[in-house]
């Protein structure tokens, strides 16, 4: 029954074709290589970052007409693992784009620890974030150029442990030159899991206060994943962390979930109190477990649009 259910429910959910042409050229570290597309304000300061809270406030976001987030409040305490669910096109990305000024609010303020993040410097603010997609390019260079991109001044020592911590030791030990490796568009091809790892161990040596992970382990193994996920949580128990997760396990211990559906926060909770709510995160939750039968009419017709 799974089997049946999913493909309807991911009907909708193909590749970000946007995202893709925007990275065709060389990006290295997700977000400090991104072209600017947001300038400093004359006035811009740097960011000092003590808590880490995160605040959206009365946000609105369109890419062209139609809004994708509509007035979205939600304040984020520092140090919190935030879980953000929803159906796909729901805006959970878009929010998170948000943070690092991938793209400003058309209304409302993005801030960290009480900053306007349109009034300190872009620099400050992307260094302070770590952000992992769904799909990492590499740069032509070798695996080692690639994990230290943005921590230049790492040893080879914190670059092996940085990669270990990815679960991207043991492959990159397994490549024909290890961590001499060249990668990246003429270099040795690497799967979607592979450069996940990378950029996870490129994050990890970056050390950010903040954290973005957007669906970070979808292309790897069972296994993996679980390793992944391990090291994961260890790393975002100390910085507020934003996990975008389809796969609702993942987030399953996160400290408070959003559950976003067209652009809008339509819960928010643990996952014991929104399964006990018995709306839309507990019909996703069905749908995972395979609990099919149990879903309401109303959400698999709204699943088969
Ligand atoms: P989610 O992450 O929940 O799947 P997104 O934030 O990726 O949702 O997308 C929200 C909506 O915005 C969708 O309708 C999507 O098609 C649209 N969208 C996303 N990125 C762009 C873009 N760069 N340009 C125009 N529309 C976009």
């Amino acid at each position: 029954a799974q089997q049946f259910i999913w493909p309807i429910i991911r009907l909708g959910d193909v590749v970000d074709d946007y995202e893709r042409a925007k990275t065709a050229g060389r990006r290295v570290d997700e977000l400090l290589a991104r072209s600017p597309t947001v300038a400093d304000s004359a006035t811009a300061s740097d960011l000092t970052v003590s808590e880490g809270a995160v605040a959206f406030d009365a946000v609105t976001f369109a890419y062209g007409e139609d809004a994708v987030l509509h007035d979205i409040d939600v304040a984020v305490a520092g140090g919190t693992t935030v879980g953000v669910v929803g159906p796909t096109g729901a805006g959970k990305s878009t929010l998170l784009k948000l943070l690092p000024r991938l793209y400003d609010a058309d209304e409302g303020t993005v801030s960290i620890d009480g900053q306007n993040v349109r009034e300190v410097r872009l620099q400050s603010l992307r260094s302070a974030i770590g952000y992992v997609s769904q799909d990492p390019f590499l740069f032509y260079g070798t695996v080692a150029e690639n994990i230290r991109y943005g921590t230049f001044d790492a040893t080879d020592a914190e670059i092996e442990a940085a990669a270990e911590r990815a679960q991207a030791g043991e492959f990159i030990r397994n490549l024909p030159d290890g961590f001499d490796t060249m990668v990246g568009e003429r270099g040795v091809k690497l799967s979607g899991g592979q450069r996940q790892r990378l950029a996870i161990a490129r994050t990890m040596l970056k050390d950010p206060d903040l954290l973005i992970l957007d669906e970070a382990t979808s292309a790897v193994d069972t296994e993996t994943e679980a390793l992944i996920q391990a090291s994961l949580q260890e790393f975002a128990a100390d910085r507020t962390t934003f996990v975008i997760a389809h796969r609702l396990s993942t987030i399953r211990n996160a400290d408070r979930v959003l559950v976003l559906d067209d652009g809008r926060v339509v819960e928010d909770g643990t996952h014991t109190g929104l399964l006990q709510a018995d709306e839309l995160y507990a019909n996703l939750w069905r749908v995972q477990v395979g609990d099919i039968q149990s879903l309401p009419k109303a959400f698999l017709e709204r699943a088969r649009e």
